[in-house]
């Protein structure tokens, strides 16, 4: 199992640059090439620059500098995250195939999460995609599989995560955007299709949510606390993004069939 996992990992490693590509895409409204751009003068870096942790280390032949932190960060945490969505769906050496749905969900998280905390935006080209795919997963797969209750248990999840945010961007709309209330609807599907007992999936869902709130709420009481002047707006979809992926990774401990 080591051993997939850690393929895994170097998999979400080599992904890493092909995300970042992604990322500048919404950031920057570059179009797409096949090299990264210098974040300070958008100097093309040439093909060198999508080799993962080489590229890390170049200096921009435009400016200077180091390319800046995105790149690594998404290299780094997509081989954090698919390592971790094998250690959770790899069981002594055979592969569950939901593998393989998490593990896109976890390339597209880090993605959405990235340029949120940029431009504080879910743009709607990823996102609803993305929703799309996963109303096909949930119904297509999980019917040709005669697993109803799995498609249950994943609307249910849906409905209440975006439930939930959607009736805080009610009350709320600075802190808690329309991008968050997709993301949330998305991140439900995939908390509920995880496991099939409706108690179960509520439970996780609310987990998720908690977690999400607190992370958010304190790495905002944080951020706020180093600023001196203003309140800074913290971007909510990585809080929701990384509550998420955690239930999702404990949630056989949390639904009882785990180890
Ligand atoms: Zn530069």
């Amino acid at each position: 199992m080591m051993l997939i996992v850690a393929g895994l990992a170097i998999l979400g490693l080599l992904l890493g640059p092909s995300l970042g590509i992604v990322v500048d895409r919404a950031v920057d409204r570059l179009r797409p090439a096949a090299e990264h751009r210098c974040v300070h003068c958008q100097h093309p870096q040439g093909p060198g620059s999508l080799i993962p942790v080489v590229g890390w280390f170049r200096t921009c032949q435009g400016c200077d500098r180091y390319t800046g932190w995105r790149y690594p960060a998404v290299d780094v945490t997509t081989a954090i995250v698919f390592g971790l969505l094998g250690v959770r769906f790899v069981d002594d050496g055979s592969i569950d195939w939901k593998l393989w749905p998490y593990l896109a969900l976890g390339a597209v998280l880090v993605v959405l999460s990235v340029i949120d905390i940029e431009t504080h935006l879910l743009p709607n080209v990823l996102v609803w995609p993305a929703i799309g795919v996963s109303l096909f997963l949930v119904f297509v797969v999980s019917g040709e599989l005669g697993d109803g209750d799995a498609i249950t248990a994943a609307l249910l999840g849906g409905a209440i995560f975006g439930g939930f945010i959607g009736a805080a961007h009610l009350v709320h709309e600075q802190g808690m955007g329309r991008g968050d209330v997709k993301l949330a609807l998305l991140l439900g599907l995939f908390v509920g299709w995880v496991e099939t007992d409706l108690f179960v999936v509520t439970r996780l869902v609310l987990y998720a949510l908690f977690l999400a709130l607190l992370g958010g709420g304190l790495v905002g009481l944080a951020v706020n606390a180093i600023r001196r002047r203003g309140r800074a707006e913290i971007p909510f979809g990585p809080a929701l993004a990384a509550g998420s992926l955690a239930i999702i990774l404990v949630s056989p401990a949390i639904a009882g069939t785990g180890p």
